[in-house]
């Protein structure tokens, strides 16, 4: 299983979109679950709107004061999305999505490459900087993560769309 913090801004949460968490099969099950727009918002059942948001590294313990740590802004509003490719193993629209939501971590997250694990604990130890990072890490690596409950999500990292 695979979770996501996913958000919806659909107009009905001003300027703040719903925050609401996810789990998946696996990355390709949630990307099938995305293009067949089956990702509902809880709070306004918007399924358009409903998108992947990475949520790296968020600590859960020792979260200071109520500043949160600054996440990606919302998506900006998409161009009308291509047509759904039906065949093939990621529909263009998903993987436009994806080259979004890479673009966004990148602009907003530092990359600690597989130091990874290291950074998230320090973080949720209070003894660096609460900020969103991003990075490499192994399946069991992330798993010991969650256990000590340290929030991780694992995204597609899809190449640029300008590549
Ligand atoms: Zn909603």
């Amino acid at each position: 299983m695979i979770h996501y913090t996913l958000r919806c801004s659909a107009p009905v949460h001003g300027a703040n979109p719903h925050e609401f968490e996810g789990w998946f099969k696996d990355g390709a099950a949630f990307e099938k679950l995305l293009a067949a727009k089956l990702v509902e918002c809880p709070a306004c059942g918007d399924t358009g709107a409903g998108r992947a948001l990475m949520a790296p590294a968020i600590p859960k313990k020792n979260r200071r004061g109520r500043a949160a740590p600054e996440m990606a802004p919302a998506p900006a509003p998409e161009p009308a999305a291509p047509p759904a490719a039906t065949a093939g193993p990621m529909p263009d629209q998903v993987r436009a999505l994806l080259q979004k939501i890479r673009a966004e971590v990148e602009a907003s997250c530092d990359y600690v490459g597989d130091g990874f694990a290291e950074e998230a604990r320090k973080m949720a130890r209070g003894e660096t900087q609460t900020r969103g990072i991003y990075g490499e890490t192994s399946d069991s690596a992330a798993e010991s993560l969650r256990d000590e409950g340290i929030d991780v999500a694992r995204i597609p990292w899809v190449p640029r769309s300008d590549a």
